[in-house]
Order: C-alpha cells, then structure tokens, then sequence
C-alpha cells in the first residue's frame, strides 16, 4: 500500500477519534522515528510522554522478547512471578506498600476513584462520597474519568456522568479549602497539568494540600500518568515537594510504550480492595511486567534521571532565549523534561511547520506548546530541535 492508500483505509476503517497528521510511522529508534517515505524525525512528543527510554529500547525489547517466549497470560487467579517481582519493585521505590496493576492511565484513574470511594465506605462515614479534582486537570476518557476531569469539553454530549467530583481551581489552596466538606473523601490532582497546559503549581502547593488531607481526614490522590517514571528528573514526580500521596496513579512511561497502568497506596487505603472488589483480566500481564521490570531497572542504574534534570535545564533555558526573541510567547515552564511554552496564538502552524522540518512536537490547550521527549536525549538534539523550532516561530 501506498502511504495515500494506508491514510485512506485508516480514514474509511477507523473511528475518527484523533485528528491525524497526513504521515504513516513505521520505525523507531532512541529520540528518533521515521515515517513511511523513509523520512527522519527528532521525536519531542514521544507517545506523548510514553518512551521515557526512547524508542525501541534494548533492555525492554530485550524483556519483552525473553518473555513472550516463556508465558504471556494466564490470568490473575494464580500467582505471576515478574508481577510479584515488578509489585516489589515499586513499592521499594515509592512511598507505597501495594500495588494493582491494569493497562492504561483511565483505567488506573478508575481504581484510584474506586478504591478511595471503597475506602470511605469502609473506614470513613458513610455520607463521605465526593473527590475534589481541578480546573483545567485530565484524568482520562471513561465515563468516570471524563467526569473527574475538570474541562468541559471532554465531556460534552456523554451525560448521564457519574457524579460525585466538585472542581476547583488548581493551585489555590484557598478553593480548595472552602471546597470541602462533610461529604469529601479525598483530592484528586496531577502534580503538575500535562493536558491542560503544562501548569506548575507553586513550590509549597502539594505540601499545602497535603497538610489540608490530614487536618480534614481525606485521602491525597496523585494522578502521575504524565508525569511520573522520571519526567521530572525524579522517579516520581511528589519527591520534587517532599509529600507522599495515599493513592498514585501512573501510566504511560511505565512500559516505554507497552501498554500498562498501575494504581499505587498506602497498606492502610489499599486493605478496601479485597476479593471481588476490582480486577482487570490483562492486568499485571507477564508481558506488561517483563516491560515495566527493564524500565525501573534501567531508570535506577543508569544516568537517565540524571540526564533529564540536565537536558531539562538546557532545553528550558534554550526555550527562554526563544521567548525573548518573539514577543508572541507568554511563558516557558516546566520540570526535567516535561516543558510548555504558552503562546499568545494558536500553536497548531508551528507544529505543522516543525514536523515538515523533521521535529515532532505538539500543542496542548489550544497555545501552549509541548516539548515531551525522551529522557535519553543529548544536548546536541535539544540544539537541533531548537534551531528547527526558531525557524518555525520565525515564520509566523
Ligand atoms: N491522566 C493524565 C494526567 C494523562 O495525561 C492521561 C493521558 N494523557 C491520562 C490520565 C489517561 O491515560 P490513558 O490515555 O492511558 O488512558
């Protein structure tokens, strides 16, 4: 098939839920990914944040491989080495004691709402229903999710919603105090907004909260779908604010692209979950965990985390220089490498115009440009990427 006909058939065969770029990918390699015309591509989207490894790396190919060659599924209702030993793993490293595993960032923002709606039910009084999301935040695209979620436009047209969730401004402690009440179990937040515009909050705003949850009694729920597994520069992002939450959720860089979601807790909040209470049939699969084993593995013993503290600090400062220059940018801000620069305009013809130039980035929230890639990258493919965007912006 010719690239026109593959767009084509995808048009006619599947459901037109993304607006796509006209190209056909077909390889990836480190930061690098090329399309069916054999074009070449530096990769500042990355899955959108998913290969924190970049692409294709060995060590996972490596795990996955070996696996499937071994055992791929057999269900949750016997015991699964590489899932006991990846569950091990993360709560060694994280403030957790226990984990459950599923196979996406929705469906690991679902067994967060159910476990602390369990836990409530269980442990707190009964009347005790309700989350506190934000203004601006993004949990997901099941009902529930779409619910959490505090943008309208995710939501329009799938009502009935499940209720229950109340928003309030991110980073405004002062909502959120005057948010709660009797019948709030918990806060559910993203420690800084991917979708909604890489938004940072305030260096003591996650201390803050976190202080409000145990003053009222209320679980803290992280959302680190995007910004876990090493974005920031830190395993997880809490770690950069000192706090640990009750409940965490993560995704995307979990498997560098083999699909996984995990639901994280504390002993205490994860004792609601009990036979019968939830479960996921490819949940903790063999092959999720091969994947998810070799990129803790290579996260702790090599220099990535490292590497993305720096590099993030490079490309921050790269973007700043860029904002001096055109007065049509309004803010850089980020962490590691996970970085925005809102616009005072939309952003979609410099996206357009990078991608024709070989950089693919993307556009969140209609102007603040996203820069997601690979925490492996080198200095040299910051500099690349800039000089293609500052010829981009130059055209507008
Ligand atoms: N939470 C956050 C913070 C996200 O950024 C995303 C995905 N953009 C999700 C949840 C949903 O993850 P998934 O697409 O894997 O369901």
């Amino acid at each position: 098939m010719t690239t026109e006909e593959m767009i084509a058939l995808s048009e006619k065969t599947i459901m037109g839920t993304y607006r796509r770029f006209p190209v056909v990918m077909t390889r990836g390699e480190g930061v690098r990914v090329w399309d069916s015309n054999g074009k070449e591509y530096l990769d500042f989207v990355a899955g959108i944040a998913v290969c924190i490894l970049g692409h294709c790396h060995p060590a996972v190919v490596e795990a996955i491989k070996r696996q499937a060659e071994i055992l791929m599924h057999v269900s949750n209702l016997y015991y699964i080495e590489p899932q006991i030993s990846f569950a091990s793993q993360l709560v060694e490293h994280s403030f957790a004691d226990k984990v459950f595993f599923c196979n996406s960032g929705a469906e690991a923002n679902e067994g967060a709402i159910k476990l602390a709606r369990r836990y409530a039910f269980e442990h707190m009084a009964p009347e005790r229903r309700e989350l506190i999301t934000m203004t601006d935040s993004f949990h997901g695209r099941t009902l529930a999710t779409i619910s959490a979620t505090g943008q309208k436009k995710f939501q329009v047209g799938f009502d009935p919603l499940p209720g229950g969730f109340k928003y309030v401004p991110f980073n405004d402690i002062t909502a959120l105090e005057g948010a709660l009440t009797e019948r709030t179990c918990g806060v559910l937040l993203e420690p800084i907004q991917g979708e909604g515009g890489v938004r940072v909050p305030d260096d003591d705003y996650l201390r803050k909260v976190r202080s409000l949850c145990n003053e009222k009694g209320i679980l803290m729920i992280l959302d680190e779908v995007q910004v876990g597994m090493g974005r920031t520069g830190h395993l997880f992002a809490y770690e950069h604010d000192s706090v640990t939450p009750d409940i965490m959720t993560l995704a995307k860089g979990l498997g560098n692209g083999f699909p996984m979601g995990a639901v994280l807790a504390t002993e205490k909040v994860a004792s609601a979950f009990v036979p019968g209470t939830h479960a996921s049939t490819f949940g903790g699969n063999p092959l999720a965990m091969a994947a998810g084993l070799a990129v803790l593995d290579t996260l702790l013993k090599t220099d990535v985390l490292e590497n993305c503290r720096r590099q993030g600090a490079y490309l921050q400062e790269c973007l700043t220089k860029l904002k001096e220059k055109y007065p049509f940018v309004r803010e850089i801000r980020g962490r590691g490498l996970i970085q925005g620069m809102e616009l005072t305009i939309q952003g979609s013809d410099i996206v357009r115009s990078c991608m024709e130039k070989g950089l693919l980035i993307n556009c969140t929230n209609e102007n603040v440009l996203r820069f997601v890639p690979p925490l492996i990258l080198s200095k040299s493919d910051i500099d690349r990427a800039v000089e293609i965007l500052g010829k981009a912006m130059g055209e507008q």
